[in-house]
C-alpha cells in the first residue's frame, strides 16, 4: 500500500474507475485489449486493496460494484463486403516514399523520365466505413471490420449530417463510398466532459470516442454523439465516373460528400514531399487529429496493374507523422512468458500522456535491449509512441554513473524452469515446455485468436479461469466444454445466455478452416500466410502431416514437395518435421482431428482459364515487369514458378528465352508469348 493520504487513495480511485471501465470496453465491446490479463487483475486488485483501507471512499461508479460482464459479441450484425477493405502499408521517412515511388515505376516498367503522379491527402485517426449506394440511395453502411466482414451500422449512420442519404446528381447505379467516421477535436473534449458529469465511462482519444459512438445498437446514442465523415475512396462500384483518382474523388464530392479540404494532387516526388511538409505544420491548428499523409497513385488503370500485396495496395502509401515523445519514471520491470516460453520484459511506467494517449507500459523487448538502454526500476526515462506502434523506451536520461545493473532471470517466474537463450539467439526461452502454465495458455490464447480458430467469447480470462480449473488442457478440450455446461453456469458471471452464446460459438467451428487451425497450432515458422500457402498445395491436413513426417525421415521427395511450394523454405520443412516428430503434438494433433473436421481447403479462384495452373515466365518481358507478370497470374488463380519442371502447365516466353524454352518444348509443355499472355488476362477481365 503506497497511497498514505486520503485525497491520495480518492485521486487514485477515480482513475483507477476510469481505467478499469476503459479496458471494459475494449476488452467486450471491442475486442481490443491494450494491456494484458494481469496488468488488468493487478488494476483491479490496487482498486480492492484502497476500497478496503479507505471504505468510505468507494464510488458509486466502482469497478468492484459492477457484476461480472456477459462475454459480449458485437450487438450488430455482420456484413461482409464486396470489395474488401484494405490496410495502408507505412512509410516513415522521404526515403520510404522515394523508394515507393521507384517501386512503382519498377513495377509498372516506366522509365526514369516518365511522370508519375499521385493524389496526397491527410490521413484522419477515425473508423474506416464503407457506404452503398444503389440508384443513388445509401442502402447500407458497414464498419471496416476485419477487412472482410464488417458491422452494419446502416441505422446509426443515418445521424451523421455529411452522410446523404441520397447522392445529387448523375452517379454509378452502385457505389461504394469509402472514409473515416470522426470526432472533431473540441467535439471530443465536449463530449468527454459531458460523459464525466454524468458518471459516464470517459474515452480515451478521438478514434476510440467514434468508433464506441458509432458501433452502437441503440442508434439514438449514435444520435447524440457529433460524428463527422469524410470519403478518401470507393469500393464495389457499377461504374467507374472516372480515369484517375482525382477525377472520381472530385465527384464524390460533387454528389453531396465531404472530402480533405487538404486532398491535392502531386506531379513529383519533391511536391509530394513538400505537402507532406505543409500538413505537418498545420497539424496543430487542424480541428481533427491526423496521423499521417496518404499517397495514391492518380491514374487508375495503373492502380488495377499495381494490384495488391497481401492486405495493402501496391499503389499507396501512408506516410506517418513523426514520434510523439514523453518523459516519465520506470517504476518496475515485469517479465511475461509468451506461447513459445520467450521472456518479455515489460515495463511499468508513471503514467503520462504521449500524444493524447495516457501511456503506463512499455515493452522492453529483450535482455539485450534492456542492457543497451541500461535501464532499472527507478530510472528516468523517455518515451515515445508512434501510430499504433506499442510504446518505446528510447533513450535513459538517469546519468550513468547512477545506474546499477539490472539483472535478467535465468529462471522461468511462472514455472521455475531454467530460462536460456540459444546460441545466435537474443531471446531468453522457458525451457518448461509443457509444464510452463504460461506457455500453455498463451497456446490455447493464439489458438483460438482472430486470425485462428477466431472464436467469439472465448477471451483470454476466460481461457485462464478455465485452465486454471482444469478444464482446458489443449486445443481439443475448447470442443468438449459443453459437457461442463452446469460448471461454467455456477461460476460467477456467467448466466444461461453467456454460457449458450459461448458453446454455441464453439460448435460454430467444428468444421474450421484448415489453414486457421493449422495457424492456431502454434507451430515455430507456421504464420497466417505461410499456413494457407501450405493448405493450398495439400488441400487436407492428414496429407501435409504425412508428406511432413516423410520429409522429417528423409525422404527427397517429401523435402521437395513442400520446398517446391511458393513461400516454403528449409526452416518450414524442419519446423514442421520437428513439430510432427514430438509425440505430444501427435497426440494433441489426432485428439483435436477427432473433434473438428475441416473441409477441403480450397482457394476460391476466378473463372479464369489458367486457374489452379502453374505459369513460368522467361526471357524480357516488354510492356511489364515480372513482378507484374506474376501478379497477374496470381489474381487469375494461377501459380508463378521460377522454374520449368513436369508440373509446369504454361511458358510465357518473351525475347531471349533460352533454357526453359527448349525444356518445356521437351516437354511438351504451352509456350505463349507476351502477346498471347495479354489476350487471355484481357478475357479473364
Ligand atoms: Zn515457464
Amino acid at each position: 500500500m503506497t497511497s498514505s493520504t486520503e485525497a491520495d487513495a480518492a485521486n487514485e480511485l477515480m482513475r483507477l474507475a476510469r481505467q478499469i471501465a476503459k479496458h471494459d470496453r475494449l476488452y467486450h465491446a471491442e475486442d481490443e485489449p491494450e494491456i494484458t490479463d494481469q496488468e488488468y487483475d493487478a488494476l483491479v486488485r490496487r482498486n480492492a486493496e484502497l476500497e478496503e483501507a479507505f471504505p468510505h471512499l468507494v464510488r458509486d461508479d466502482s469497478p468492484s460494484r459492477k457484476v461480472g460482464h456477459a462475454v459480449a459479441a458485437s450487438p450488430l450484425s455482420k456484413v461482409t463486403h464486396e470489395v474488401r477493405m484494405m490496410s495502408l502499408d507505412n512509410a516513415f521517412a522521404d526515403e520510404e516514399v522515394a523508394d515507393f515511388v521507384a517501386r512503382v515505376r519498377r513495377f509498372l516498367s516506366l522509365g526514369e523520365d516518365e511522370a508519375i503522379a499521385f493524389t496526397a491527402e491527410d490521413k484522419i485517426d477515425g473508423l474506416s466505413c464503407s457506404l452503398r449506394y444503389e440508384q443513388g440511395k445509401l442502402v447500407r453502411a458497414a464498419t471496416r471490420g476485419d477487412g472482410q466482414v464488417g458491422e452494419d451500422v446502416t441505422a446509426n449512420v443515418a445521424h451523421i449530417p455529411d452522410i446523404p442519404q441520397t447522392l445529387e446528381g448523375e452517379c454509378p447505379d452502385i457505389f461504394e463510398i469509402r472514409g473515416e467516421v470522426y470526432m472533431a477535436a473540441a467535439d471530443f473534449l465536449a463530449l468527454n466532459a459531458r460523459q464525466e458529469e454524468a458518471r459516464e465511462k470517459l474515452f480515451a482519444n478521438p478514434r476510440n470516442a467514434a468508433a464506441g459512438s458509432l458501433r452502437q445498437k441503440d442508434a439514438g446514442v449514435t444520435a447524440k454523439r457529433p460524428l463527422k465523415f469524410w470519403a478518401h475512396g470507393w469500393g464495389a462500384a457499377s461504374a467507374e465516373p472516372g480515369e484517375t483518382q482525382v477525377d472520381v474523388v472530385r465527384r464524390i464530392e460533387g454528389w453531396g460528400v465531404p472530402v480533405s479540404p487538404l486532398f491535392t494532387r502531386c506531379e513529383t516526388l519533391e511536391q509530394m514531399l513538400a505537402h507532406y511538409e505543409k500538413i505537418n505544420e498545420q497539424r496543430p491548428d487542424l480541428p481533427y487529429e491526423i496521423d499521417g499523409v496518404v499517397y495514391k497513385v492518380d491514374r487508375l488503370d495503373w492502380q488495377k496493374r499495381l494490384g495488391f500485396v497481401a492486405k495493402a495496395p501496391r499503389w499507396a502509401i501512408a506516410r506517418k507523422f513523426p514520434a510523439e515523445k514523453a518523459e516519465t519514471v520506470l517504476e518496475a520491470i515485469d517479465i511475461q512468458v509468451g506461447r513459445t516460453g520467450k521472456l518479455t520484459p515489460v515495463g511499468r511506467l508513471a503514467p503520462v500522456l504521449v500524444g493524447g494517449v495516457t501511456v503506463t507500459n512499455v515493452t522492453l523487448h529483450n535482455r539485450d535491449e534492456i542492457e543497451r538502454l541500461g535501464v532499472r526500476p527507478g530510472d528516468r526515462v523517455r518515451v515515445q509512441r508512434a501510430g499504433d506502434v506499442i510504446p518505446q523506451v528510447v533513450a535513459n536520461l538517469t546519468p550513468e554513473e547512477k545506474r546499477e545493473a539490472f539483472s535478467f532471470p535465468d529462471h522461468c517466474p511462472e514455472c521455475g524452469s531454467e530460462a536460456v537463450a540459444e546460441e545466435g539467439e537474443v531471446d531468453v526461452r522457458c525451457t518448461g515446455g509443457l509444464i510452463c502454465p504460461a506457455q500453455r495458455t498463451e497456446r490455447l490464447k493464439h489458438f483460438v485468436s482472430r486470425a485462428a480458430l477466431d472464436i467469439d467469447g472465448l477471451g483470454e480470462k476466460t481461457i485462464a479461469q478455465f485452465f486454471a480449473l482444469g478444464w482446458l488442457e489443449s486445443p481439443a478440450d475448447i470442443f468438449r466444454l459443453r459437457a461442463r455446461r452446469g460448471d461454467i453456469l455456477a461460476l460467477d458471471g456467467w448466466k444461461e445466455r453467456s454460457v449458450d452464446k459461448l458453446l454455441a460459438s464453439v460448435e460454430d467451428r467444428r468444421r474450421p478452416d484448415a489453414a486457421r487451425l493449422l495457424f492456431g497450432l502454434g507451430i515455430r515458422h507456421i504464420g497466417a500466410v505461410t499456413a494457407r500457402d501450405l493448405m493450398k498445395h495439400f488441400h487436407e491436413l492428414p496429407a501435409l502431416r504425412a508428406v511432413a513426417e516423410k520429409a522429417r525421415a528423409g525422404d527427397e521427395g517429401a523435402v521437395s514437395e513442400l520446398t517446391d511450394i511458393d513461400g516454403i523454405g528449409s526452416a518450414v520443412v524442419e519446423a514442421l518435421g520437428d513439430f510432427f516428430h514430438e509425440e505430444h503434438n501427435r497426440a494433441v494433433w489426432d485428439d483435436l482431428l477427432s473433434e473438428v473436421s475441416p473441409p477441403r481447403f480450397e482457394v476460391e479462384t476466378l473463372d479464369s482459364p489458367v486457374a489452379g495452373k502453374t505459369v513460368v515466365f522467361t526471357g524480357k518481358l516488354e510492356t511489364m515487369s515480372r513482378d507484374e507478370a506474376k501478379a497477374q497470374a496470381e489474381r487469375l488463380g494461377a501459380k508463378a514458378s521460377g522454374s520449368v519442371s513436369a508440373k509446369t502447365d504454361l511458358l510465357v516466353a518473351g525475347p531471349g528465352a533460352g533454357s526453359k524454352l527448349k525444356k518445356a518444348e521437351e516437354l511438351g509443355i504451352e509456350v505463349m508469348d507476351e502477346a498471347g499472355w495479354a489476350d487471355l488476362v484481357a478475357k479473364a477481365g
